[in-house]
């Protein structure tokens, strides 16, 4: 098998990562979680004072982009990557309601869609590499050699995000979150920078009626076909 790129873009809270983390385990790949990054940097901001009621300290974030070091380290129990802010594991912090509101909007920003992307070019450049997110196939790698488009319908994602949240004990609200997912899905199609669109190679998945094992065979079986291309 020759070692490839894999991209892995689509709309919110449409099980991206869970696929991407399941092949990636399953063909010893690294997995990168984009979004994890830029909820990273969502945190950094609301840890430090950058996000008030009046919005988003633009100069104050940009002034503090390089005290931010985001890192991955394999968690022994899960199997999975957790995120490391700082040295801190903050995998639990990032995926909160409150992350999730101001994220789109910091992902907007020039300044820090460079600073990612910089890093994720540099973590996938050896490829042997699953990275998901919104821009990975137009973007970060535009020669991934698969590249796939995620998409369900709303209902089915915000289902998915009460499901998980409820599962970790956060008290949320089905409404809320089917309105956050909305809007971050508006942000991230209109935003003028690396906007969430379908690469023009890449295969579309409508995962709204499919299990995850179902899934996870769709996704393995793309990947012997294109790494076992010559
Ligand atoms: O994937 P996840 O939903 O955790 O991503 C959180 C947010 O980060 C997205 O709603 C989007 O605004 C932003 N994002 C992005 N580009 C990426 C990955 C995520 O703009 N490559």
């Amino acid at each position: 098998m020759k070692l490839i790129t894999i991209a892995i873009d689509g709309h919110s809270s449409c099980g991206k990562s869970t696929m991407a983390k399941d092949l990636a385990k399953e063909i010893g790949y690294i997995y990168i979680d984009t979004g994890a990054m830029y909820r990273a940097v969502t945190l950094f901001a609301l840890q430090n004072g950058l996000i008030s009621e009046e919005g988003i300290d633009e100069e104050g974030l940009r002034e503090r982009m390089s005290d931010i070091m985001i890192t991955f380290q394999l968690n022994e129990e899960t199997g999975r990557p957790d995120t490391y802010l700082n040295g801190v594991c903050v995998e639990r912090d990032i995926r909160t309601m409150e992350v999730s509101k101001y994220v789109s909007p910091i992902a907007t920003l020039g300044f820090v869609r460079e600073a990612m992307v910089d890093l994720q070019r540099l973590m996938g450049e050896a490829k042997g590499v699953i990275m998901d997110g919104r821009d990975i196939g137009t973007v970060v790698f535009p020669d991934a050699e698969l590249k796939v488009f995620v998409t369900a319908s709303v209902d089915v994602r915000a289902q998915r995000r009460f499901d998980e949240l409820t599962a970790k004990g956060e008290k949320c609200d089905f409404e809320e979150i089917k309105a956050n997912v909305i809007e971050r899905d508006r942000i991230d199609s209109t935003r003028e920078i690396s906007p969430l669109r379908q690469a023009e190679d890449a295969i579309v998945l409508d995962n709204s009626n499919l299990t995850i094992p179902e899934q996870k065979n769709w996704l393995l079986e793309q990947y012997y076909r294109v790494a076992g291309e010559d």
